[in-house]
């Protein structure tokens, strides 16, 4: 029951109302496979750097038990690079700058190892090249997840659309939602997304939680109310990585089960931001991400009898 992870590992620079990072390690394939790994052991990484990028943050990744074979190192090229600046409230942002680099000549190679993965993550990226992966999958694995976001709406919708149409599940935050299907309403937008293809929607709200959606039921989770929310970059990506990972974990794919899984993913989001770039979700213990998920169980749950 591999889990193949792909999208992108990258350079991020980035500014909250707390400070401002020069280059750090980030990448949405980077915070998914990290927030996978709390969950599952076998997961195997697609992607692509340059030989900038640091032979110590390629071993961290191995030392989680993700397998970089797939990983591509590409002589004399620079690896992606996004910038972005939250406003004060932290739950929008501006991207200042999106360098693709490396990314802009990708061509993504799938190791005959990683091939029969029964869970796919395509984390964000260029969806031309997330339709190629999945073509390229000898056997369609029994869940692919696609996450995606408003840089690829503003300029490659058309590929975007037919990734949209592949997936089983897609993972877009609450404005990216509005765009895609022109609907404000978030109950109408899912409606719209969901005739595009997946059978499934999440719709990710920050600090207000997360929404899934499939034709007939919806589910809502909360975020945990944080003391403080230091940097978000890379939280939806966490999320689908924890979400993915445990399904992964259970071999289950089911609505009730996915409710879990969000439940999991929320949990990894929620550390993901207690810190810059990847520094938390990196140190994790078994013991605290059990905790966390105790502490959203505290969070939601209580006892109604209706008189
Ligand atoms: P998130 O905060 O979950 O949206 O993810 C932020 C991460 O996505 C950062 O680490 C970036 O390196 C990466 N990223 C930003 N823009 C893009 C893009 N256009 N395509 C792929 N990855 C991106």
């Amino acid at each position: 029951m591999s889990l193949l992870v792909v999208g992108t590992v990258a350079f991020d620079a980035i500014e909250t109302p707390f400070g401002k990072t020069d280059k750090i390690i980030g990448g949405a394939a980077t915070y998914a496979s990290l927030a996978a790994s709390y969950f599952h052991k076998k997961i195997n990484l697609v992607s692509v750097v340059g030989d900038d990028f640091p032979q110590e943050t390629i071993r961290q990744l191995n030392s989680h038990g993700i397998n970089t074979d797939g990983l591509q190192i590409k002589k004399n090229e620079k690896s992606f690079f996004w910038s972005g600046k939250y406003h004060n409230d932290m739950n929008s942002r501006d991207t200042l700058a999106t360098e693709l680099n490396v990314l802009m000549t990708f061509d993504p190679i799938i190791p005959e190892a990683y091939q029969n993965c029964s869970f796919l993550m395509l984390g964000n990226l260029m969806p031309a090249i997330q339709i190629k992966v999945m073509e390229r999958m000898k056997t369609r694995p029994k869940l692919i997840v696609m996450d995606t976001m408003n840089f690829w709406m503003d300029t490659a919708m058309g590929d975007l659309r037919k990734a949209i149409s592949m997936v089983d599940v897609l993972t877009i935050n609450d404005a990216e939602a509005r765009q895609l299907s022109g609907e404000y309403s978030l109950v109408k937008a899912a409606q719209t997304i969901l005739e595009m293809g997946p059978k499934y929607l999440i719709i990710k709200k920050g600090e207000h939680g997360a929404l899934l959606f499939n034709s007939e039921q919806v589910f809502f989770a909360p975020a945990l109310p944080l003391e403080d929310v230091f940097d978000p970059t890379g939280a939806g990506d966490t999320f689908a990585g924890g979400f993915i990972g445990f399904l992964a974990r259970t071999k289950d794919v089911s609505f009730e089960n996915m409710k879990r899984g969000i439940i999991f993913g929320s949990a990894m989001a929620s550390f993901c931001v207690e810190k810059f770039g990847t520094e938390r979700i990196i140190e994790l213990s078994q013991e605290e991400v059990d905790e966390r998920v105790q502490e959203f169980v505290d969070l939601v749950q209580f006892d109604i009898t209706l008189v």
